[in-house]
């Protein structure tokens, strides 16, 4: 599970992680914010209008959710349980508020938590990405500070500097956790 405010980097370490992990998959959320270039649906996120939004909640498919810089976003449960179910790892992006459910309701699960390397940096990395207006890329900033005190309740924190670093920061992370004594299962190599 990735956390980490808004530009500091998750989406580009995840897919650079989904790259070279074939034993891994990415359970995207449902959102009602639009699709940035180079974002693909039922890759990055599921796009929805806010009333399917509202229906999927309504249904109970979502066992989280949450208003994050004005969009909706939300968690489908059951990709994750059928994924875990085949003895799959997934990886989930979330922001602070959705990671604090998920690790109630999966203790098991592994918390990393994403940094930029300065506050200045990451406000060069949104404006860099062109997504937002500067309204947006403000919201985003100001939440940042906030978001980053919650840190200490993660299980690893990488500091996204130099990215292939700091990609092979996460890789080493998932192959540490696979390695751990109590996940390791009779058909492990
Ligand atoms: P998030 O998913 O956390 O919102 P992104 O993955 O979209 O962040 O990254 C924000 C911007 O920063 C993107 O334009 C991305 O290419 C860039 N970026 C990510 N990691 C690095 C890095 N280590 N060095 C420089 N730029 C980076
Ligand atoms: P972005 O619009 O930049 O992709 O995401 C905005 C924020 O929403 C990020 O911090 C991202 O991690 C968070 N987010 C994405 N999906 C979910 C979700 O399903 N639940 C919650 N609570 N946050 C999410």
């Amino acid at each position: 599970m990735i956390t980490a405010p808004s530009g500091c980097g998750k989406g580009t370490l995840r897919r650079n992680l989904l790259a070279t992990d074939p034993g891994l998959i990415f359970c995207p959320s449902v959102t009602t914010r639009s699709p940035r270039p180079g974002e693909a649906d039922a890759v990055d996120y599921f796009f929805v209008s806010r009333e399917e939004f509202v229906s999927m909640r309504d249904r109970q498919e979502l066992v989280e959710w949450a208003s994050v810089y004005g969009n909706l976003y939300g968690t489908p449960g059951k990709p994750i349980e059928e994924a875990l179910e085949r003895g799959v790892d997934v990886i989930l992006e979330k922001d602070v508020q959705g990671a604090r459910t998920l690790r109630a309701l999966f203790p098991e699960g592994v918390f990393i938590f994403v940094l930029p390397p300065s506050m200045d940096e990451l406000r060069r990395r949104i404006l860099g990405r062109g997504t937002e207006n500067e309204e947006e890329r403000r919201r985003r900033l100001d939440c940042a500070e906030m978001e980053m005190s919650d840190l200490s309740t993660y299980d690893y924190v990488i500091i996204n500097s130099d990215l292939d670093r700091a990609t092979e920061r996460l890789s080493a992370i998932v192959a540490g956790e696979r390695a751990r004594s109590k996940r390791r299962t009779a058909n492990d190599d």
